[in-house]
């Protein structure tokens, strides 16, 4: 039998190009004539609009979502003898800007139905650091995993009662919002990722951070600037080089003009996707007054034999997956030898170990059709057989 359905792939960054493209060309040309291709004017204007887009008060453009975090960590002070809390299941990234900074990071598990992180095991792990008494917890960085926010007022309330740092991991997250107030204007700072495949991507790396505090603001501009002040070649501080490229600016401020009906078409896709699959397979939930981003369409699998399965099935139909992810961070040869050592670490996260045994991402963007979305959702409910 010859297979003649059209491969879907698990993102599609063509078919955005095919509608914004001569805007493109035309902003990159302009950028190119002008020659100012380090803090161009359109840093400043995007910074406008994701501010403007955000309601946060400030933006502050930078080169990429790992630097976003590393700079909100940097302006806390945040280093040596420090604890800072993440879950266990998230991106490599959020883990490794404490450990460039020389802070510890503190591995917490997650909760299943939202797959962020499990506020119980925060407290528990929180205590274990203040009654060990070796490092000072410092700062909580919550994920808003997959697009889904995190639950920043009890993350913001528990910051607040131990005068610890709150940081929004929000890169892949942008568009989400919470009680009315969208991802962004929660946590001390919020960090985004404009790499390809996030909700808003350049054609490169970028990230940008999001704050409502005007001191943060400007010591943000500092720091990616080499903590240069004022005039150049003051250097007020130890900083970086952390600025976002012009051209990347022009890129992203092309792509923000579909920003917001490419995050309702991806609601609707999540939608069909849930209708489609039933209760043949654990499909993502939305929180009570929030709005899921919708970056990733993950579903859980009862073990990892049937995700073998369902995946097998899938590419059988030249239908793509992803496993995000397969490894818990305190599992990775990097990070496992420091997470043994701490005492504040009781080796085992349970929920994090077993999502990464079960869990299967979907193809999810914007321009995914219904008619494929339904074939997906038919290939999995068949290969489950339930
Ligand atoms: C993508 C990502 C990052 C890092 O962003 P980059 O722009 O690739 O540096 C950080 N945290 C999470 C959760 C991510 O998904």
């Amino acid at each position: 039998m010859t297979v003649t359905t059209r491969p879907i792939g698990l993102f599609d960054m063509a078919a955005q190009q095919a509608l914004i493209r001569a805007d493109i060309d035309r902003r990159i040309a302009s950028v190119l004539d002008s020659g100012r291709f380090v803090n161009g004017p359109e840093v400043g204007e995007l910074e406008a609009a994701l501010a403007g887009f955000s309601g946060a008060a400030h933006a502050v453009g930078v080169s990429s979502g790992t630097d976003a975090l590393q700079i909100a960590m940097m302006a806390e002070g945040i280093g040596r003898g420090d604890a800072v809390f993440l879950p266990a299941f998230t991106y490599t990234a959020t883990a490794e800007v404490p450990l460039v900074l020389g802070a510890t990071p503190i591995f917490v598990d997650v909760e299943e139905a939202s797959f962020n992180i499990d506020l119980a095991d925060l407290r528990r792990r929180i205590a274990l650091v203040e009654a060990e008494g070796r490092l000072r917890p410092r700062a909580v960085i919550g994920v808003d995993l997959f697009g889904r926010p995190a639950d920043w007022p009890a993350i913001e309330a528990l910051c607040a009662e131990k005068g610890m740092f709150a940081l929004d991991d929000a890169a892949q997250a942008f568009g989400a919002s919470l009680g009315n107030k969208r991802l962004g204007r929660w946590a001390g700072a919020t960090a985004l990722s404009f790499y390809p495949t996030k909700t808003l991507g350049c054609y490169g790396d970028g990230g940008a951070l999001l704050t409502e505090d005007a001191d943060r603001a400007a010591l943000y501009r500092q720091l990616r600037t080499h903590g240069e002040g004022g005039s150049r070649y003051e250097v007020l501080r130890t900083g970086m080089n952390g600025r976002l490229d012009t051209l990347q600016a022009a890129i992203l401020l092309s792509k923000m003009t579909l920003f917001e009906s490419e995050l309702a078409a991806r609601r609707a896709i999540a939608a069909r996707y849930a209708e489609g699959l039933g209760t043949a397979v654990g499909v993502p939930s939305e929180m009570a007054g929030a709005e899921h981003a919708w970056g990733i369409y993950s579903i859980l699998l009862k073990d990892a034999a049937e995700r073998d399965r369902v995946r097998a099935a899938l590419s059988a139909e030249t239908i793509s997956s992803g496993i995000y992810y397969p490894k818990p961070l305190h599992h990775q040869p990097a990070y496992a030898p420091g997470h043994a050592a701490s005492l504040a670490a009781p080796p085992a996260l349970p929920v994090a170990e077993s999502l990464c045994d079960r869990i299967l991402a979907l193809p999810m963007h914007p321009y995914l059709r219904m008619g494929d979305v339904d074939r997906i959702a038919e290939a999995v409910v068949a290969a489950v057989g339930r």
